[in-house]
């Protein structure tokens, strides 16, 4: 059995080891961030929220409504509804169901056009479920619909 001396030493011994890393990372650079009033940059490949942004050129969908991101679509989130044939089809619906989504990629990978993409939006909490329905749209506005976190700190 160790002697009172011992365990002493032992006691003093695991506080300096702790007061060492302690101070070592005193002098390093912070890695955390006051969220929400800070946000972090996130990566260009980020999986965020899905968006069907509007072609900036053209003022219209890039979607040549081929229905492959539907059909692919692990989660069955993604629904397309469209009216008209061939050059004259339009979109009545695109809806994406974000509560379920998997943020896989699949459906971006597949579209031919680069119509559907994720966006950098990470802050698409909320406490009504039904909000996650994304709509056509919504999807076009490429934000989330409401984002809870509003930077206020009490
Ligand atoms: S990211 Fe994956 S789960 Fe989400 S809509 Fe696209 S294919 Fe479906
Ligand atoms: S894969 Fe692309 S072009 Fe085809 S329906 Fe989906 S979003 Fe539209």
């Amino acid at each position: 059995m160790p002697s009172l001396l011992q365990r002493t030493a032992q006691a003093v011994q695991g506080l300096v080891t702790g007061l060492g890393v302690t101070f070592q990372n005193l002098a390093r650079p912070k890695v955390t961030l006051m969220y929400p009033l800070e946000k972090s940059n996130v990566s260009p490949r980020w999986h965020g929220l899905l968006a069907l942004p509007v072609d900036t050129e053209t003022g219209n969908d890039k979607c040549i409504i081929c229905f492959q991101c539907e059909r692919i679509c692990p989660s069955r989130c993604i629904h397309i509804e469209a009216t008209g044939k061939g050059k004259e089809r339009v979109l009545t619906r695109f809806d994406i169901e974000m509560d379920k989504c998997q943020y896989c990629g699949l459906c971006v990978e597949v579209c031919p056009t680069e119509a559907i993409v994720f966006t950098p939006h990470y802050e698409a909490s909320t406490y009504n479920r039904a909000n996650l329905l994304y709509t056509l749209e919504d999807l076009h506005r490429a934000a989330p619909k409401e984002p809870v976190a509003r930077g206020i700190l009490r």
